[in-house]
């Protein structure tokens, strides 16, 4: 058993997608072990994404992630980065496989509804970003 970290995007909270996404992610077999509606500032996601820092897409990303509440949650299962990975589809919605989370509610390349840490490490931190100890249940 282990943790990823997802965000659900400001484009799929603004457009209703909340519950619709939560269950797709609970009927897959996770655990959600911590959950809150937040808003990330300008510096978070600057933060959160400075990977990408250098590419032409950096500041429209950093202002649609801190355009709008996100539902950040803790998500426990078996294998659980690399199937979440699988559960949320391709990046571009154009690519993603029926039955992923991006196929049914993302609406375009930069906004595809739904983030999946991309490694153990990364959900570590991600996870303590946004979570307490004593949340994470
Ligand atoms: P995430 O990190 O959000 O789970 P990902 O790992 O599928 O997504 P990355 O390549 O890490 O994709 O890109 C991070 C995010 O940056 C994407 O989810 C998307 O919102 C945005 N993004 C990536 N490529 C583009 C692009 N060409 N144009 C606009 N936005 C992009």
């Amino acid at each position: 058993t282990n943790r990823t970290f997802t965000m659900i995007k400001p484009d799929a909270v603004r457009n209703g997608h909340i519950g619709g996404i939560l269950s797709m992610i609970t009927d897959a077999g996770y655990k959600i072990v911590s959950l809150k509606l937040t808003q990330l500032t300008v510096t978070d996601a600057q933060a959160f994404y400075a990977v990408h820092s250098e590419r032409p897409f950096y500041g429209e990303l950093v202002e649609f992630m801190s355009g709008g509440p996100i539902v950040a949650a803790i998500l426990e299962k078996e294998n659980a980065v690399e199937d979440f990975r699988k559960l949320i589809g391709a990046t571009n919605p154009a690519d993603a496989a029926e039955g992923t989370i991006r196929k049914k509610y993302a609406t375009s390349m930069g906004e595809n509804a739904v983030h999946g840490s991309d490694s153990d490490e990364n959900a570590a931190i991600e996870g303590a970003f946004h979570f307490a100890g004593r949340e994470q249940f």
